[in-house]
């Protein structure tokens, strides 16, 4: 275990904080959760927040909130511009990144777009650990392409590598030499890669990207809106970093990056987004995308309110208290799933638990979506609501023909300090009794398939009756009432 105090009996997570503020949740019983599955059309994104127990769909802005950052709302300074919340902001964005300029975003793919627009053309390549589903999206539409060129091990669901997030540098060198330095935009970095299970990558692996980018002139941008997670684990797991601070770790990885971008919706528990760098030249040119998508450059599309969260949130990100409290519980909880054999990605990220589906249901293809299909039984037998990561989040190719994913996850995001330990241990009790019937759960196929982005909208049907046989079998073992 790590070197940090937050824990009893050796493995039982401890809150570092009190909860004073909380909302009613509902419970609806096993009927009205097939029936509202049904009509959300096997989609957990077209679920009403109503019908769920516990939404673990997602870690955007759903954090707890401080009582320091409530607080801080109710001073906000509203004005179109020159407001006194942006200077707040933007000093404490000087202060913990070091960097020159800040430019606000209403959130993290607002900068994506502005980003891509500026420094993406036709054929030009961006090398990246692993894609994220917006970055990429803003990439491919300016006529550019992704190279992803994680590790091996990072793709590998059983391999327990600290750092899956890290980047081959003999992959990114060979991508430098196959387009030429000129085509390539700028390197990626993703903080706490998301869609390979939050994992993240080491401060090691970021000064050798960074001697690469030197020796050709090339830029490093990263995506820190899964910063804090990542902070904590090179904190917690590397070796050279245990005499460093958080803020001193922070500062070396913005002085290693030339641009950083964000999702505030995750960094900092507020709402919004933001870049900075210290470039003059790219900050002027970049700067002029903003009031033209965003808005003013006081606010950039963000409440003076959320900005003042935002101030805040940061600063607290600063505090191993905060950032160990996700990763503790997700620690938690894929240890007791994974003692009792139900596949999980492992070692534990931050973000969230999830659970390998290529694994969980073998027996359904993957032209028939197991994480979705997983994600709807999850759903109907505990009121607990995922994301699917696999091949319904992919888009056809240009034939028709499906993109298999590498991998088929189950994401159960556990947003910071939002969830108490009883109600994982209830996610951990549901999840286990679903692995005991797993050959109950068959597959989907779509009803209305969206081009762009079908996860979000589309709808699908069951392949065959399968969720009747599921919730037989469940009433059977728990009664009609759970
Ligand atoms: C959420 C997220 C984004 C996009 O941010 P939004 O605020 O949702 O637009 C980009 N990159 C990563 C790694 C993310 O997790």
């Amino acid at each position: 275990m790590p070197d940090v105090p937050f824990f009893y009996g050796n493995d039982v997570p401890l809150e570092m904080h009190k909860v004073r503020i909380v909302q009613k949740l509902n419970f609806p019983n096993v009927d009205q959760r097939l029936d509202a599955m049904r009509a959300a059309g096997n989609n957990t994104f077209l679920l009403n927040n109503r019908d769920i127990f516990l939404d673990m769909l997602s870690d955007s802005g759903v954090n707890a909130m401080s009582d320091r950052q409530l607080a801080a709302m109710m001073q906000a300074d509203d004005s179109y511009a020159g407001s006194e919340t942006f200077a707040r902001l933007d000093t404490v964005m000087q202060d913990i990144f070091g960097k020159k300029y800040f430019l606000p975003a209403h959130q993290g793919r607002a900068c994506e777009n502005i980003l891509s627009q500026l420094l993406v053309t036709p054929g030009s390549v961006v090398p990246t650990n692993y894609h994220f589903t917006t970055s990429k999206a803003h990439i491919v539409i300016n006529g550019g392409e992704m190279a992803e060129i994680l590790i091996d091990e990072g793709l590998d669901v059983n391999n327990t590598h600290p750092f899956k997030g890290n980047i081959d540098i003999k992959k990114l060198r060979n991508v430098i030499d196959d387009f030429g330095p000129e085509k390539v935009a700028f390197v990626r970095l993703e903080a706490g890669t998301n869609l390979i299970g939050g994992q993240p990558f080491s401060l090691a692996n970021m000064r050798e990207v960074r001697e690469v980018c030197d020796a050709f002139g090339l830029l490093i941008v990263l995506d820190a809106s899964l910063l804090a997670d990542n902070l904590y684990f090179i904190k917690t797991k590397e070796d050279m970093c245990d005499g460093m601070s958080i803020r001193e770790i922070t500062r070396e990885i913005s002085d290693l990056s030339d641009i950083i971008y964000f999702s505030a919706r995750k960094l900092g528990c507020a709402r919004g987004g933001g870049l900075c760098l210290d470039d003059p030249d790219l900050y002027a040119r970049l700067r002029e995308y903003i009031p033209l998508y965003e808005g003013f450059l006081t606010y950039g599309g963000m409440s003076v309110r959320e900005m003042e969260a935002l101030a805040v949130g940061l600063e607290e990100t600063m505090d191993m208290d905060m950032i160990s409290q996700g990763p503790h519980f997700i620690g938690h909880m894929v240890q007791m799933l994974d003692s009792e054999g139900v596949p999980v990605v492992k070692p534990a990220g931050g973000l969230g638990c999830h659970l390998n589906a290529m694994e969980f249901v073998k027996h359904i293809p993957q032209t028939e979506y197991p994480a979705g299909a997983l994600a709807a039984a999850l759903y109907i037998v505990s009121g607990v609501r995922g994301m699917e990561r696999g091949t319904l989040s992919e888009q056809r190719d240009e034939g028709g023909e499906e993109t298999l994913a590498h991998m088929e996850l189950l994401r159960l995001a556990l947003p910071r300090r939002v969830f108490t330990l009883s109600q994982i241990h209830y996610a951990v009790d549901r999840i286990r009794w679903l692995f005991a019937n797993r050959e109950l759960i068959g597959g989907l196929r779509f009803t209305e398939e969206p081009d762009v982005l079908r996860f979000f909208f589309g709808r699908l049907a069951t392949t065959s009756d399968w969720q009747d046989e599921l919730v037989a079998k469940f009433k059977a073992d728990f009664g009609s009432n759970c």
